[in-house]
C-alpha cells in the first residue's frame, strides 16, 4: 500500500470499496482514513467514544473560533458491498477536510468517523450514538455528502423506528393435545394481519411507511410454536406521528397476545432516526456554488416537494447542528440504489469527477463559512425556526 499522505480522494475511494467492510467491522476502512488524516496534519483520535471504528479527526486554525465538522461514513452492504457508495462519502469528507484545513485561518476542522450507517452490528446508526454522548456540543456547523442519482441540496430523511417482537407460547402435541398448545405463531400471524389494517387508517400526509417480515414462526408442524418473532420498520415525516404510530403497534401487540394466550417482549433495535431539519440558507449556498461550476442541481423547493423514502441518522445531527448532507449525481437518473447497477457506479472511474466537485464545493463553504458574518447570521437564523 502506498505512502497514506501520497493518496488521493481517488484512491482512497478505490480502497475502501475494495475493502468493502460492513458496519461496525469498518476496522480497515477506518484506519486507512485515520492514517491519511494523521499524514495531512490531522490529531486523530482512534476508537472515539468507545466505538472501535469511529474516530474523531482535528485540526486548529488560528484561534480556532469557528467549528466545523465533516462526516465520514465507510460501512458497505451485507452482501453486496459499496452499493451505497459510502466509500465515496469517505473520501468525499476526508479530503473536504484535508482541503478546508489548507484554506481555513480561524477555525477548527473535525472529521468524524460514524459507523455503521445502514444499521449491520452494534454501532448501528452511530451518528445518534456519539451525538447522545456529546460528541456534537460546540460544533457551528455540520458538512456531508451522499452519492446518487442526482444533484441535490437536501431532502426529506423519515423518522423511523425498528422493532422486534418476540411471542412466547407453550409446546404441546398439535394432534394428541392441541388444547394444551398456545401457539406464538398465532400470536405473530395475528399481528401481522392487524398492521396490515392499521395501514388504512393512519394520516395520509405523514409519509407512513410500515415494513415486516416474520422471523421466526416454529420448528416443527406437529409441535406447537413455542417462539416467533416479528421485525418491523415503522417510518413517518413526522416525528410525533411517529411516537402515536409505534404505541398503536404496541397496542396491537398487546391484544394480539391477550388472544392467542402468548406472552411477548418488544425490543428496539437500533436508536429512533429523526426527520431531517433543512437549512435553506445553506442548502441555497451551496446550491449557488454548484451553478458556478457549471453542475446543474435541482433546487431545494423542487427536492421538498418530493416524496420522503429513506432514512438516515444524519437526520439527527441536522436537529442539533446547522447540516447539510449534498447529493451527488454518480449514476443516470432513475438508477435503483442498493442495487448492482449502484455497486458498478460506486467503483467506477466516473465518480471521481463529481468527488472532486463535491470536495471542493464543501471546503470552499466551510471557509465561507468562518469568513462570512451576514452568512452565519443566516444560518443560524434559519436553525433557529421550527
Ligand atoms: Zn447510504
Amino acid at each position: 500500500m502506498e505512502k497514506a499522505e501520497k493518496l488521493t480522494a481517488w484512491d482512497v475511494a478505490r480502497q475502501i470499496f475494495e475493502l468493502s467492510e460492513i458496519g461496525s467491522q469498518e476496522i480497515k476502512s477506518s484506519k486507512l482514513l485515520e492514517d491519511v488524516l494523521e499524514a495531512n496534519g490531522f490529531n486523530v483520535q482512534r476508537g472515539y467514544m468507545n466505538i472501535p471504528t469511529s474516530f474523531r479527526a482535528e485540526m486548529v486554525k488560528g484561534k480556532g473560533e469557528f467549528n466545523i465538522a465533516f462526516l465520514a461514513e465507510y460501512d458497505a452492504l451485507p452482501g453486496i458491498g459499496h452499493a451505497c457508495g459510502h466509500n465515496l462519502i469517505a473520501a468525499a469528507n476526508v479530503f473536504a477536510a484535508i482541503e478546508a484545513s489548507k484554506k481555513i485561518t480561524n477555525g477548527k476542522i473535525i472529521v468524524l468517523g460514524t459507523p455503521d450507517e445502514e444499521g449491520s452490528g452494534k454501532y448501528s446508526g452511530s451518528k445518534i450514538l456519539l451525538a447522545n454522548k456529546g460528541a456534537f456540543n460546540g460544533i457551528d456547523l455540520v458538512l456531508g455528502a451522499h452519492p446518487g442519482d442526482r444533484w441535490d441540496v437536501g431532502d426529506i430523511a423519515l423518522a423511523v423506528q425498528d422493532l422486534e417482537v418476540v411471542f412466547k407460547g407453550v409446546a404441546a402435541h398439535e394432534a394428541a393435545s392441541p388444547e394444551k398448545g398456545k401457539s406464538a405463531l398465532d400470536g405473530a400471524i395475528l399481528t401481522y394481519t392487524a398492521v396490515n389494517m392499521l395501514r388504512q387508517h393512519v394520516k395520509r400526509d405523514k409519509n407512513v411507511v410500515i415494513h415486516g417480515i416474520i422471523k421466526e414462526g416454529g420448528q416443527a408442524s406437529n409441535v406447537t410454536p413455542e417462539k416467533a418473532s416479528l421485525v418491523y420498520g415503522i417510518r413517518s415525516s413526522d416525528v410525533e406521528y411517529e411516537k402515536e404510530l409505534i404505541n398503536k403497534f404496541k397496542n396491537i401487540v398487546y391484544g394480539c397476545s391477550i388472544a392467542t394466550e402468548t406472552t411477548y417482549e418488544i425490543k428496539e433495535i437500533g436508536p429512533l432516526f429523526l426527520p431531517t431539519k433543512i437549512n435553506p440558507t445553506l442548502s441555497n449556498f451551496i446550491r449557488d456554488k454548484l451553478l458556478e461550476k457549471g453542475v446543474s442541481c435541482q433546487p431545494l423547493e423542487q427536492s421538498l416537494k418530493e416524496m420522503p423514502s429513506g432514512s438516515t441518522d444524519f437526520a439527527n445531527v441536522s436537529q442539533l447542528v446547522p447540516s447539510l448532507e449534498l447529493g451527488f449525481k454518480i449514476a443516470e437518473a432513475g438508477t435503483p440504489w442498493h442495487s448492482r447497477a449502484s455497486l458498478a457506479a460506486a467503483g467506477s472511474e466516473s465518480a471521481k469527477e463529481p468527488l472532486n466537485i463535491v470536495i471542493s464545493v464543501l471546503s470552499q463553504t466551510a471557509y465561507d463559512y468562518t469568513v462570512d458574518k451576514e452568512l452565519r447570521k443566516r444560518i443560524d437564523e434559519d436553525f433557529k425556526r421550527k
